[in-house]
């Protein structure tokens, strides 16, 4: 199935969040990585100037959000639910990787709607919330400090999506060309530009035919690193040139 389609079909469900500033950053997270179903369940302020704040180009997001009043109902619909949690609960379903259970929950959108369950900024998601998903996921901290911030975790959780979905590449933008370049030098423009560098450094004294030592090879060495473009080599030459004519002609342009 085409991966936008399937990102289409991620809910992100928000239960009870507390911050409207973290449901702004929730919405932007979503939108940046393709997705665009956001479900509250009884949001303690929403909508709100925080949210949208916090949301900035995403607040299309939030306008179409749709605030329910129980998990159910934020579910209806859904063929398969992730419940996020930081801590380990006695019952519940099995908790598994962020990467692993992205898989599987991409692998049930191909039937219909799927969701990734978010829970509260101070009390997580109840026991009772936990139970409504069919498989839960624990996002990997340092144990010393396991709670990411709300707007974060989606944000985690909406790139894995984005990543699986496009086999872990993503379109990037397309790279700039720098306006400035020219055909790579070729072999003999890179030899004669060696050749004027040795003859400029054996008349200026520098390097001395009689012990040559590893000059020319190291030299060698670092444009090579360079990968030499033909205007560059133009350059060097030029700058030989002019040493050899002594001040004379400048760069110009
Ligand atoms: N103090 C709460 C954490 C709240 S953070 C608790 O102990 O559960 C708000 C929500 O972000 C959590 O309910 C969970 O859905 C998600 N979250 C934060 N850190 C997470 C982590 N390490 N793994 C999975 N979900 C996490």
């Amino acid at each position: 199935m085409n991966p936008e389609l399937l990102l289409s079909r991620i809910r992100v469900v928000l239960c009870r969040p507390s911050h409207p500033g973290n449901i702004g950053a929730a919405a932007r997270a979503m939108k940046t990585m393709g997705l665009a179903d956001l479900y509250l369940v009884e949001p303690k302020r929403f909508p709100d100037p925080e949210a949208d704040v916090r949301a900035t180009g995403a607040v299309d997001l939030l306008q179409q959000a749709r605030v329910v009043a129980s998990l159910d109902e934020a579910l209806a619909g859904c063929v398969f639910a992730v419940g996020m949690s930081a801590r380990q609960r006695d019952l519940g379903p099995p908790v598994g990787q962020p990467r692993e259970t992205v898989s599987r929950l991409l692998s049930e959108a191909e039937q219909g709607a799927v969701a990734l369950v978010f829970g509260n900024e101070t009390v997580g998601l109840s026991n009772e919330e936990v139970l409504r998903c069919q498989a839960a996921v624990c996002i990997p901290t340092d144990p010393s400090f396991s709670s990411l911030n709300l707007g974060a975790a989606v944000q985690l959780m909406c790139y894995e999506c984005r990543m699986t979905v496009f086999a872990e590449r993503p379109p990037v933008p397309a790279q700039g060309v720098t306006p400035f370049t020219s055909p790579a030098a070729t072999a003999d423009e890179v030899e004669g530009f060696f050749r004027h560098l040795e003859s400029v450094m054996r008349a200026t004294g520098f390097l001395n035919p009689a012990q040559p030592g590893r000059l020319m090879p190291k030299l060698r060495r670092l444009f090579g690193r360079a990968r030499l473009e033909r205007d560059e080599v133009n350059i060097l030459r030029g700058v030989l040139s002019a040493t050899q004519n002594g001040t004379g002609h400048g760069h110009r342009g």
